[in-house]
């Protein structure tokens, strides 16, 4: 069984894999508060579902991509290990996507096909970052990407988690902060701020949450 809080058909709004048609399954409960967090409904206790069942839906879709997002997915992880050998044993070749928090190791799916986007909490206002633990997930997987939320004015924040973690050869996207009241100026704000340092524009994509723009989920 796994419990979810939702689960829909989009487009992948925001990282590396942005654009991409996708089934997401967002899972219930999350070991975080994070103060502007927008899913924040997904905190409660979730509805419980067979996880074959679920599998097989996400495939019924026949899209490229599956995610599963939070709340903290990592919480489950034993739950989504099965849900990529379900998806896998039933034809699924395109990418199983996980969203986490960067908070748990998962070592339920070492050896699995899964992309992990990581985007540990790096806003200085909430600062959650286990650098230890980031490099040492980027270590023993082989699709990762890392991907910051925050607002121009976190770039030190961002910095000292960059300078905390040290060079790391992974896809490296900064994502505007989505609670701003307005979205199109904190994202041009934000690309100011990278394309004035050097060492930020150098490694990072800045990506905003396109499903924002185009109003929707
Ligand atoms: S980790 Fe994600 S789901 Fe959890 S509180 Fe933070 S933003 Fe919300």
């Amino acid at each position: 069984m796994i419990e979810i809080a939702e689960r829909f058909l989009s487009i992948q709004g925001e990282g590396h894999l942005v654009g991409t048609p996708a089934y997401f399954i967002r899972l219930a409960k999350c070991n975080l508060r994070c103060p502007w967090c927008d899913t924040k409904y997904s905190w409660s206790p979730g509805e419980r579902v067979e996880v074959r069942e679920l599998a097989l839906e996400a495939l019924s879709k026949g899209v490229p991509l599956v995610v599963a997002t939070g709340g903290e997915p990592l919480l489950q992880q034993e739950a989504l290990a099965e849900l990529e050998a379900e998806l896998r044993s039933s034809g699924f070749e395109g990418i199983f996507q996980i969203e986490t928090n960067a908070t748990i190791y998962p070592k339920a799916l070492e050896g699995r096909d899964v992309w992990l986007t990581l985007s540990p909490k790096v806003t200085c206002d909430y600062y959650v970052a286990d650098t230890n633990l980031v490099r040492k997930i980027i270590e023993n997987f082989e699709k990762v990407e890392l991907k910051l939320v925050a607002r121009a004015s976190d770039i030190p924040c961002v910095k000292r988690f960059l300078k905390e973690l040290g060079e790391v050869s992974v896809p490296k996207v900064l994502q505007p902060l989505s609670g701003e009241a307005n979205y199109s100026k904190a994202s041009r704000e934000l690309v100011m701020k990278v394309l004035e340092d050097k060492e930020l524009r150098r490694q990072f994509r800045v990506i905003p949450q396109i499903h924002k723009f185009l109003k929707i989920d």
